[in-house]
């Protein structure tokens, strides 16, 4: 059975690794998306609310599951049973980074490949900082996620946005 492990840290999930997904679930018996707590970032949504807006929008696709994880890719795949790890190419500043990281994976755990999917051209230009970049400054995001995502990066742009005006007035600070 050929089982792969997408790692990623999703923050939120756009049409382009959604491309991703089914593409690599229909090369795959089946895929387990790896939604990555790192702990050195402060993603906009929490590695939990990452799963679960993954979880929501890849429901219709069988052979998907989606976990969180932590520490390295070969780990977590060696952990999900599984042999490869997929990763997405878009531009080619992609591949120089993609590329160290395939043969660090190679060295760290050898019977583990990765294997690459280029981006479908229409969402080449598709980054979760871009769509968060834009959302921030009112634009529309709606070509670039799932709708009920367009919601929550709103609705989590505006709990940002209340909190940091209030910030200021909070008794006891200066
Ligand atoms: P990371 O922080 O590990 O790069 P991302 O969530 O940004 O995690 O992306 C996970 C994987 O999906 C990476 O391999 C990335 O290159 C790929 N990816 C991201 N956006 C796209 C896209 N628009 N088209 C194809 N692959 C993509």
């Amino acid at each position: 059975m050929k089982r792969a492990v997408y790692p990623g840290t999703f923050d939120p999930v756009t049409y382009g690794h959604l491309d991703i997904i089914r593409r690599s679930s229909k090369l795959f018996d089946s895929v387990v998306i790896g939604v990555l707590h790192n702990s050195a970032k402060t993603p906009l949504f929490s590695v939990e609310e990452r799963v679960n807006i993954l979880k929501k929008a890849t429901e219709d696709i069988e052979n998907v599951e989606v976990m969180a994880f932590e520490g390295l890719s070969v780990d977590f795949a060696m952990a999900c049973n599984a042999n490869v790890i997929v990763r997405g190419l878009r531009l080619i500043t992609d591949f120089e980074y993609e590329l160290q990281m395939a043969q660090t994976n190679r060295k760290l755990a050898p019977d583990v490949d990765t294997a690459f999917l280029f981006t479908s051209l229409q969402y080449s230009y598709l980054s979760s900082t871009t769509v968060k970049e834009v959302a921030n400054f009112g634009g529309d995001i709606s070509e670039f996620v799932p709708p009920f995502v367009v919601d929550l990066i709103h609705q989590k742009l505006n709990t940002r946005r209340r909190l940091e005006q209030e910030l200021p007035h909070e008794p006891g600070r200066a």
